[in-house]
């Protein structure tokens, strides 16, 4: 294929995007996974780059916080629409660079281009309160003020809905933003900051770097006083560093970790509903989705059967190029993913578990593991307690819901969670019952602009999307007032 307009991988390798410019560099390949062949080299930002960022964003804060909330968000509104307008070509960039197929890169394009729409709606309704103290002394008056300028880190498995997931808000609540998109798949974020120019976003107000030394160009821009927030996507053993990072300046922290999603089948849930969300909830983007349901709990009277059609499903799926029509499971961002999937998929079955369709990787060019169904897992293996990131489902059997419950939050993550049952109270009991930020409940897909996305335990710290996501870019302001 070639890609042509937006799609063109050239078109967007030109240089890091500073205070509306784009200074040219190189030094960080872009490899296409579904070959292994290079699509474009980016620039590799040094720390001056990024305190040049920095200076830009809090150059543009000033005027930016000013700009009356209906400009922010008509502009916010056209960057949707420009959005809209070049899904198409959005798509094959994300298809290329990232590999998911194209059905998946369509549904992220209209996914994250629906976060400007919503807030560009929220950038004119953020709340305030007016109230009198309980001893009638004074009145308590708090306006929601923009936060500062804002770092926003995101992972390669979303590139262009992690980015307008942080972006959105941040621009609506009146912040300026230097975003890092992830080296595997900057690509989108630059075809995305040029569309943001395009629909009038001031010089400044987005800066969009690409570095190969993410530690130290965060580091620096942590210890800078005038950065006052960092809304951080990806995983937990980066979150926490970056937390320790920026407790040096107590800079405000948002974080979306990793997940390690259950997926609970009770015996009286339809089957057929359940084999649909199941994968759903498992081969979005292949996989490779923070949400992606990671171990499959099913009670012993459905078991068997839940086996059975998941193996069919899995097994029928057409594997290939994420730009090829009709391909269904793309390859692995990575050789190392493979390799890690490849890990936990040999540990599985050494302690007894069975592969009723794949197994092992595909030998072919490019990144690739097949669409795998584990039986008889045991527990205790590596593959219940890690994140998989790939297309695999491991499927352990329960009886009572007091024991799908407790297999459920054996496990420092607690970011998403499925419960299939007809009996909508028995599925309310078992999803209050799981230590989890979000519940899909005969659903395997929860992501959606208007709700609050997010975790608890280590999964991550705020939400993102809903009404909840802007006033994580917001400080509470408190004037006492006598009257
Ligand atoms: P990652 O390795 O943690 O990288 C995420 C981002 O952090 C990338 O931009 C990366 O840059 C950057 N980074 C790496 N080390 C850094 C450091 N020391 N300081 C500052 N930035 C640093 O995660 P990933 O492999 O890209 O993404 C997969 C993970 O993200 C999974 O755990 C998944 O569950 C999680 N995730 C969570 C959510 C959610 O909403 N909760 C959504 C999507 C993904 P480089 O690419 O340049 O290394």
């Amino acid at each position: 294929m070639i890609p042509t307009g937006y799609a063109d991988p050239a078109l967007h390798a030109h240089g890091l995007f500073i205070n509306g410019q784009w200074i040219g560099g190189s030094g960080i390949p872009v490899i296409n996974p579904s070959t292994g062949s290079v699509l474009a080299e980016v620039p590799d930002a040094s720390v001056a780059d990024a305190m040049a960022a920095v200076e830009a964003a809090h150059a543009a804060a000033a005027n930016w916080r000013k700009t009356p909330a209906r400009q922010r968000a008509e502009i916010l509104r056209r960057w949707f629409v420009l959005m809209t307008d070049h899904a198409e070509e959005l798509a094959t960039l994300i298809a290329l660079e990232n590999g998911k197929a194209l059905p998946d890169a369509r549904g992220e394009v209209s996914y994250a281009a629906e976060f400007f729409r919503w807030y560009a709606e929220e950038a004119v309704r953020i709340p305030g309160e007016f109230r009198p103290t309980p001893s009638g002394s004074h009145k308590i008056l708090v306006d929601h003020e923009p936060i500062g300028v804002s770092v926003l880190i995101t992972p390669w498995n979303f590139p262009a809905a992690m980015a307008t997931r942080k972006i959105g808000p941040a621009l609506a609540a009146g912040c300026t933003v230097i975003l890092k998109p992830a080296s595997e798949t900057p690509l989108t974020a630059y075809a995305m900051a040029r569309l943001g120019a395009e629909a009038g976003v001031p010089a400044g107000v987005v800066n969009v770097l690409t570095t190969r030394q993410p530690g130290q160009v965060t580091n620096a821009m942590l210890a800078d006083p005038r950065v006052r927030k960092l809304s951080f996507t990806g995983s937990t053993g980066v979150g926490r560093g970056l937390l320790a990072e920026a407790a040096k300046t107590v800079v405000s922290c948002s974080m979306e970790l990793g997940g390690n999603a259950p997926f609970v089948v009770m015996d009286d849930a339809d089957l057929n509903a359940a084999l649909d969300g199941a994968m759903v909830a498992k081969m979005r983007n292949a996989g490779e989705a923070c949400t992606a349901a990671n171990r499959f709990y099913v009670q012993a009277g459905i078991h068997d059967a839940f086996v059975k059609g998941l193996t069919e499903r899995m097994a029928a799926l057409k594997i290939g190029s994420g730009y090829e029509a009709g391909v269904q499971c793309g390859p692995m961002i990575t050789a190392k993913a493979v390799s890690k999937i490849d890990a936990l998929v040999t540990d599985a079955i050494k302690r007894g578990a069975r592969a009723t369709t794949g197994g092992a990787p595909l030998e072919r060019e490019g990144f690739f593991y097949p669409p795998t169904v584990l039986e008889h897992v045991d527990p205790a293996a590596d593959i219940a307690h890690d994140e998989i990131f790939g297309p695999v489902a491991p499927i352990y059997r329960f009886e009572t819901e007091e024991e799908a419950i407790r297999m459920a939050n054996d496990t420092e993550y607690g970011l998403a969670a499925y419960v299939y049952s007809r009996d909508l109270s028995r599925a309310m009991r078992v999803a209050g019952g799981i230590e989890t930020g979000m519940v899909g409940i005969n659903r395997g897909l929860m992501s959606d602009p208007a709700a609050p996305f997010g975790g608890v335990k280590q999964s991550g710290l705020g939400r993102e999307g809903g009404v909840h996501g802007i006033l994580e870019f917001t400080e509470p302001k408190y004037y006492a007032v006598e009257l």
